[in-house]
């Protein structure tokens, strides 16, 4: 089912214009065919039933029960040099489930802060492209872009994820019952001894991920991924 974001809601009705009627005349979505609207959080099932070229009329169906991550996950990610690496990490992210994606500066990272503030609207933007297409209601935020010494381990758990470091096997954390996990993850170049040092010391305990040396955003996937399967199992 496609989902789109209507501009408003009616007593039991979405109207869509814009941007997303130009992709559900895309689609070829047709009066009579179902769609989900995205709404203040929840995802409704509505029957299209009328479009013109200004504006789509859907009707409600039904309020759809969706099924969310039973943990908070912030994403402290590294940002990778190559900045379009990012937008791809802000929508898998999107897909996978994380709540909070912090953009982590560190010595091998990006650097840029303001360069970083420029990239908020797109990444808005990608995050509601992915919420479309994960059938997600509610958004991933992006929070203040943080540099590693300002860090603190603020989740209820808190992991690094360091190829360098002989950390534990991310499959016997116990994250049952944990609201929330904080997971760190470095940049292309991974990161400088003193860093890995100074996220053990701040206590953020380090895991390895077997067997292999992973991509940063291969990594952040495959990290969070794991952990909100961990907590829902
Ligand atoms: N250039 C480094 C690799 C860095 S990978 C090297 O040559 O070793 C980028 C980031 O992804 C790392 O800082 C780490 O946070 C994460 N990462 C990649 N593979 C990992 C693994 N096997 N276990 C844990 N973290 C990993």
């Amino acid at each position: 089912m496609y989902n789109f974001f209507p501009l408003r809601k009616l007593k039991d009705a979405f109207l869509i214009e814009g941007e997303e009627l130009k992709h559900l005349n895309v689609r070829r979505i047709r009066p009579g065919e179902r769609i989900g609207v995205i709404w203040e959080g929840h995802i409704y099932l509505c029957e299209l039933e009328s479009v013109n070229r200004k504006e789509a009329l859907c009707r409600i169906l039904s309020k759809l029960e969706t099924e969310e991550p039973k943990v908070y996950l912030k994403l402290i990610q590294a940002v990778p040099v190559e900045l379009r690496t990012l937008d791809t990490i802000v929508q898998k992210a999107t897909e996978i489930g994380v709540k909070e994606l912090i953009p982590l500066i560190t010595e091998r990272s990006f650097r840029k802060e303001k360069v970083l503030e420029q990239k908020r609207e797109r990444w808005e933007r990608l995050i509601k492209e992915a919420m479309k297409q994960a059938g997600r209601p509610q958004p991933m935020t992006i929070g203040k872009v943080t540099h590693l010494s300002e860090l603190t381990p603020d989740c209820e758990l808190n992991i690094v994820l360091d190829n360098f470091y002989r950390g534990i096997n991310i499959g016997t954390l116990n994250i049952r019952n944990v609201k929330s996990v904080c997971i760190v993850v470095g940049p292309e170049g991974g990161f400088s001894v003193n860093e890995g040092e100074t996220l053990r010391e701040k206590g953020f305990i380090p895991v390895r991920l077997r067997p292999y040396v992973l991509r940063s955003e291969t990594a952040a996937a495959v990290g969070a991924g794991i952990i909100i399967n961990l907590a829902d199992s």
